[in-house]
């Protein structure tokens, strides 16, 4: 009897970019378990296989299913979109797991939505950057002010998740603030993504100042360049140093 679970990374969008160790780690799985919309992108690859579906904030409850799942003998892929341990399953997984002592853990890495997006742009984070979740859902706001203001300061690119929620439709112009109070030329150049992978895929490119303006939704990356970025032929790109 196998008590394995692969908390799996799907990468960004369906099939395409799974790695090949996501594949396999699908392929071993008997039952493939995840929010309703992952398991939909890569369920279609393995139509044999039982599914487990639940709802966007029911994460505990889905991490503790699947950990008993395996505990009672099944091999099991808890799938996340992007990479699972970047705002993912892996981490609360990995804190739960210790009451299931029989079951044997492994994370499967995957493309997060960071340089997946990045590429559609051009190569936005061609130098040190930061990520940043604009969710307060699980951080305090203060902290996610904080952390805005020192990257800003720090002269790193950013790129922001969570940009927006039908709770939170001003977060993004809030964030923009503060990084424009912080110092930020209002002509810095930004970028988001939306649909990475997915149908409806789109990016534009655009100011820090049209930024703060913009309405962008929760299936949205941000990117916002520091002082050295520049567009080059319609792409977002932060050099990495050269002289050129
Ligand atoms: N584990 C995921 C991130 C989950 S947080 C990863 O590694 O990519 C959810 C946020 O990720 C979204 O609000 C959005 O900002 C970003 N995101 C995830 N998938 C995306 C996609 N296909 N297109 C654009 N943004 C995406």
């Amino acid at each position: 009897m196998s008590h394995k679970l692969f908390v799996v990374g799907i990468g960004p969008g369906g099939a395409d970019y799974l790695t090949g160790q996501a594949q396999a780690a699908l392929a071993a799985a008997q039952v493939l378990c995840g929010y309703t919309l992952y398991v939909e992108l890569i369920a279609p690859l393995y139509p044999e296989k039982e599914t487990y579906t639940s709802g966007m904030r029911q994460e505990l409850e889905r991490c503790r299913w699947a950990l008993e799942t395996a505990q009672k003998g099944k091999t099991v892929a808890l799938v996340c979109s992007g990479d699972s341990g970047i705002y993912g399953m892996a981490s609360p997984v990995l804190f739960l797991s210790p009451e299931y002592p029989k079951v044997e853990v492994e994370i499967v890495a995957g493309l997060t939505a960071a340089n997946a997006g990045a590429a559609v742009l051009g190569a936005p984070l061609g130098h040190d950057f930061c990520v940043i979740s604009l969710s307060d859902l699980l951080t305090p706001w203060e902290t996610i002010e904080k952390r805005l203001r020192l990257a800003t300061q720090g002269e790193f690119a950013l790129c922001l998740y969570n940009p927006s929620s039908r709770k939170r439709r001003d977060y993004l112009r809030t964030a923009c603030e503060i990084v424009l109070a912080e110092g930020r030329d209002p002509d810095t150049l930004c970028g988001w993504v939306r649909n990475i992978g997915r149908p409806g895929e789109a990016a534009r490119l655009l100011t820090l100042a049209q930024l703060r303006e913009e309405q962008v939704d929760m299936f949205t990356t941000v990117y916002i360049g520091n002082s050295t970025t520049r567009e080059v032929q319609g792409r977002m790109v932060t050099p990495r140093g050269y002289r050129t």
